[in-house]
């Protein structure tokens, strides 16, 4: 016996009526991102596993536990899924001197990988969009790029989405902060966890990060690294929280919030929501004005935000927020197969004026080898009752139903009927005129 295979654990097939959905929410996001002025950029999904190490930082959960990577057998590079983009987008824009006339938009759609444990609103394949502004110093792309993630959700019609800030301050105001961090923690030294010692003097930092219950309370307790920050970082903050008061946008300051990757300083935030249980996070973002340099490109400010689709998708889900696929304009009901070139020629030109149309066509049913769907047992050219043609019309959504009977082609003409009108009225339509019908249709006539 074969066995039976299926999809990798943590990774989702994503299925029709569910997939229009994601359509919808990609539609409305191409548009807020065309109204901010952000290009769309496509990197690989397969990436040299050094690029996240040095982009990430060692000491993180995603290098430290969470990356899918391998070593290629012909050439043995050592390789890794993206677990995010940003690090792929700041490779790019170096390989291909992206900045050379000046900062970039950026944004993108995606699958990413996280070796983690499944559960409601975390996957080992999972997708992002994302946005970056590359070459940008001043604090007004922040905002810029807070008022973009906050008009997507306003566009949604998400409400109930919370945002959070916080600064991280620059290199130096860390180093600072991290001594007071160490000096704190190791006074505490007995509550904390094995990820807490281990990190203690790698990445104290990244201890504010951890999601241990029993470790909330000491860390509540710790030096805030907002104590440490010098006149220009509260400057900066400053400058980005006065655009967004003008904005009418609600936000509130965090100062725990430090966020999983090494590379962020300044302006760190988050949009939560308490409506997904612990997987409250729905985008993440911040400042990473060191990153492209620490990868080997010309220094360069950036700053942006990435998005979990899954996430979003559920809130929308739960807030009945998704909006209903509409059905084709048009279903054909074919009773039989005699002209059916003349039918398929008919429905090209409507499908080439704009009119979506869904032709009726049998299902085979049974597996291809059964007696059910041998061809001596079915007229295989048997199309449907009329009767069953018409319920799957209806069930289609369609507005109308064209009917391309033997007697009706033969007269040139077909059978239009309204499915929408309640009475289902019908008439007939010369077939020479039916492009005129499809432009009326189209002009919503
Ligand atoms: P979390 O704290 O929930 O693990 P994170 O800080 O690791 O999130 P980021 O790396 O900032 O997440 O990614 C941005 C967004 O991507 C998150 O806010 C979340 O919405 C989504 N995301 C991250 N990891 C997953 C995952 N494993 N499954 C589904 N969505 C995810
Ligand atoms: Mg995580």
């Amino acid at each position: 016996m074969s066995q039976k295979l299926t999809a990798v654990k943590g990774m989702n097939d994503l299925l029709p009526p569910d997939s229009n959905a994601w359509v919808w929410l990609e539609g409305v996001v191409q548009d807020v991102m065309r109204r901010y002025g952000y290009s769309n950029i496509r990197t690989p999904i397969v990436e040299p596993t050094a690029l996240f190490i040095r982009g990430l930082g060692e000491v993180t959960d995603i290098v430290e536990k969470e990356m899918y990577s391998f070593e290629d057998r012909l050439n043995h590079e050592q390789l890794t899924l993206r677990p995010e983009a940003t690090a792929g987008v700041v490779r790019a824009t170096i390989e291909h001197n992206l900045l050379y006339d000046g900062g970039k938009r950026l944004f993108y759609m995606g699958p990413m990988f996280r070796h983690e444990r499944p559960q409601r609103g975390r996957y080992r394949q999972f997708h992002q969009i994302g946005a970056e502004a590359l070459g940008f110093a001043l604090p007004d792309v922040d905002a810029e790029l807070i008022l973009m993630a906050h008009s997507l959700w306003r566009e949604l019609g998400l409400k109930n989405v919370k945002l959070e800030l916080n600064s991280l301050g620059e290199p130096e105001e860390r180093l600072k902060h991290r001594e007071a961090l160490i000096a704190y923690f190791e006074s505490h030294a007995s509550v904390l966890d094995e990820d807490a010692k281990r990190r203690l003097h790698s990445n104290p930092l990244r201890i504010l990060d951890t999601k241990n219950p029993a470790m909330q309370v000491l860390v509540e307790g710790a030096p805030k690294l907002m104590d440490f920050l010098g006149a220009d970082s509260r400057a900066h903050l400053q400058g980005v929280c006065s655009i967004l008061d003008v904005n009418g946008v609600e936000y509130s300051i965090n100062p725990r919030l430090v966020r999983g990757m090494d590379y962020y300083n300044l302006t760190v935030f988050e949009f939560i929501t308490d409506q997904l249980g612990s997987q409250g996070t729905i985008c993440g973002g911040g400042r990473y004005d060191y990153l492209i340099s620490q990868m080997g490109g010309k220094s360069a400010p950036a700053v942006g935000w990435a998005m979990g689709v899954e996430r979003v998708v559920e809130l929308l889900k739960d807030a009945q927020l998704i909006p209903f696929a509409k059905g084709p304009d048009v279903f054909a009901v074919v009773p039989e197969s005699k002209s059916i070139e003349q039918v398929m020629f008919v429905l090209q030109t409507l499908r080439a004026k704009g009119v979506s149309v869904q032709m009726h066509s049998p299902s085979a049913s049974g597996n291809p080898g059964s007696a059910a769907a041998s061809a001596d047992s079915v007229d295989k050219f048997a199309r449907g009752s009329m009767k069953s043609q018409f319920k799957r019309a209806d069930a289609s959504g369609a507005s109308f139903a064209l009917i391309f009977g033997a007697e009706e082609l033969s007269k040139g003409v077909v059978t239009i009927k309204s499915l929408r009108d309640g009475v289902g009225a019908q008439r007939e339509e010369s077939i020479s005129q039916i492009d005129h019908w499809a432009s009326s249709l189209q002009s919503g006539g």
